[in-house]
C-alpha cells in the first residue's frame, strides 16, 4: 500500500515537472495592449502549448502557423517561443493527417476481429 502510494507520488512529481512554463509572448501587440483581444489570444495559446505533450505541441503550433499562412511560421516562433525548425515539423505533420488518401481513422489491420475469424470451432454439432 505505502509503495503504491509513493509511486503516485513520484509520478504527479514527474508530471508536473514535464509541464512547459508558460510562454510570455513579446510581441507589439501584447507588449502595448495586454488585455487585448490579440495579447488574450496569445495567452490562451500559451497556456494551450504548456499543457500539451511534445507531439501534440508541435502539432497544435503548426496548425495555427499554417493558418495564419505567408509569416506564420515566424509569427508563432515570436508568439510561442518554440523552434522555428519545430513549428515546421509541426506544419509538415498536420498537412500530412489532412492528405485524404491516408484518411484512415484506424491503421491498417486495425480493430475488431472479424467474427468469423473469433469463433472457435467448439460445437461440432453446428456444422453437421
Ligand atoms: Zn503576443
Amino acid at each position: 500500500m505505502y509503495t503504491h502510494v509513493s509511486v503516485s507520488i513520484a509520478k504527479r512529481q514527474k508530471n508536473k515537472g514535464n509541464m512547459r512554463p508558460i510562454h510570455n509572448c513579446p510581441c507589439d501587440a501584447c507588449r502595448q495592449d495586454p488585455t487585448g483581444t490579440t495579447a488574450e489570444l496569445h495567452h490562451a495559446i500559451n497556456h494551450v502549448v504548456a499543457a500539451l505533450d511534445e507531439k501534440n505541441r508541435r502539432r497544435f503550433v503548426g496548425l495555427w502557423a499554417s493558418q495564419l499562412g505567408h509569416g506564420g511560421i515566424q509569427n508563432m516562433v515570436l508568439v510561442t517561443g518554440l523552434h522555428r525548425a519545430t513549428i515546421r515539423r509541426g506544419c509538415r505533420e498536420v498537412e500530412k493527417m489532412d492528405d485524404v488518401s491516408d484518411n484512415r481513422i484506424r491503421a491498417p489491420g486495425g480493430g475488431r476481429k472479424l467474427t468469423e475469424k473469433k469463433r472457435r470451432n467448439s460445437c461440432p454439432s453446428w456444422t453437421n
